[in-house]
């Protein structure tokens, strides 16, 4: 049994903090801010959770399974529904009219066809501009999900089964300096332990070992905005390909995620200035959601996010000489998004046993 300080309470710090609890170790998680669940969290306010931009929960991923596993009541969950979703100059990525458009959909979704521009699309939206093809599939397939609870309700399913095994959470901790073995936190604390995991993101990571390969991510601006009427009417939500902007109304999607009126989460990613983009995101809210701005009940507006990471990732264990561990999405698994950072806390708890313990 191993000594495991886990740095960070996001998907990744409380998975990897499960599955390293299931083989054995003794774990405690830190976290610099009062609160748990890191991008993946939503805040209720009058019974609106409001998140951080748009989350789409993939039907029998890897954090969909996790969260099945331990939950005692299974998540109430709908799916985004293709058929309405309009892409801005083609129509709904579904048509269902006329019939001969709905046939060659069918047929282009069972061949992913990617010269349909339905599955282009959905290519591109349903990963945030990855091109991931199981996202894709899911997507138009009404296997992309929204929580009733909120994304947050996904934190808190893993938090209450951390809290039943006895693993501690705690908040206000944050981890400014480590070295072999060691942590040392803003308060002037420091820990002794033999790994160390960092689940805090690849920004904070670099900053904890400077020495980290080099990520490039897909960075976006996100608006999330609970209202008391419903711009979008029907639809689940408005894709703009051209410029990488979506609007979607999970209220739509999933009835029972606010008492009335919209839950809007709107995404602008990809290059650029971060307030030009949230600019431009406000611009197509105001000409896609009109009148949004007049019957706000509770809004955040995020200027610049990492969504995910593009290209080469990192190995779990490149910092293994110093008894550090990494996970989150950005390190190597074969999934994306959150999914990849469950899959990398499995595959980095996994190293645990192969670690030096502290002598
Ligand atoms: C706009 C947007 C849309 C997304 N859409 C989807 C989607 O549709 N589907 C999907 O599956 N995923 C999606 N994702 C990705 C998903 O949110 C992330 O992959 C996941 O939340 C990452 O979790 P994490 O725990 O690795 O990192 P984070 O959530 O960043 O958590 C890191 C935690 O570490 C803490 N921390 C940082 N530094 C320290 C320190 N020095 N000491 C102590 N604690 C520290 C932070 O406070 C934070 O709580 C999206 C992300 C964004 C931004």
């Amino acid at each position: 049994m191993a000594r495991v300080l886990v740095v960070g309470a996001g998907l990744s710090g409380l998975s990897v903090a499960m599955e390293a609890s299931v083989r054995g170790h003794h774990v405690v998680v830190l976290e610099k801010r009062s609160t748990i669940g890191g991008r993946a969290s939503s805040e209720l306010r009058d019974g609106f959770p409001i998140g951080y931009g748009p989350h789409f929960l993939l039907k029998k991923g890897p954090l969909h399974q996790l969260v099945r596993k331990v939950s005692k009541v299974k998540p109430s969950v709908l799916p985004l529904r293709p058929h309405r979703l309009e892409i801005l100059g083609t129509g709904m990525m579904q048509p269902r009219k006329p019939m001969k458009d709905a046939a060659l959909f069918r047929r282009a979704v069972k061949a992913h066809d990617l010269e349909h521009p339905s599955i282009q699309n959905s290519d591109y939206f349903a990963s945030w501009g990855l091109n991931n093809e199981l996202r894709s599939r899911a997507l138009l397939n009404s296997n992309l999900l929204v929580m009733k609870e909120g994304w947050s309700g996904l934190v808190g399913r893993l938090a209450v089964t951390l809290d039943e095994v006895g693993i501690p959470i705690e908040t206000g901790a944050r981890v400014e300096k480590i070295e072999k073995h060691k942590v040392h936190l803003a308060d002037g604390r420091h820990v002794e332990t033999d790994v160390i995991i960092l689940a805090c993101g690849y920004g904070q990571a670099k900053k904890l070992i400077p020495d980290l390969p080099a990520v490039s991510f897909v960075t976006a601006s996100t608006v999330d905005v609970a209202l008391d009427a419903t711009p979008l009417g029907e639809r689940h939500g408005i894709l703009d390909v051209e410029r990488s902007m979506a609007i979607f109304d999970l209220k739509q999607i999933h009835p029972g995620i606010a008492p009335s009126g919209a839950l809007l989460s709107a995404v602008h990613f990809g290059e650029g200035k971060s307030e030009n983009r949230l600019a431009e995101l406000n611009q197509f809210m105001d000409l896609r959601a009109p009148g949004w701005k007049s019957h706000i009940l509770h809004e955040r507006q995020q200027k610049n996010v990492k969504i995910a990471p593009k290209g080469g990732r990192v190995a779990c264990n490149v910092a293994r000489k110093d008894g550090i561990l990494l996970t989150g999405a950005w390190v190597e698994s074969e999934h994306i998004l959150s999914d990849g950072a469950v899959e990398a806390s499995r595959i980095t708890a996994e190293h645990i046993n192969k670690m030096p313990l502290q002598q």
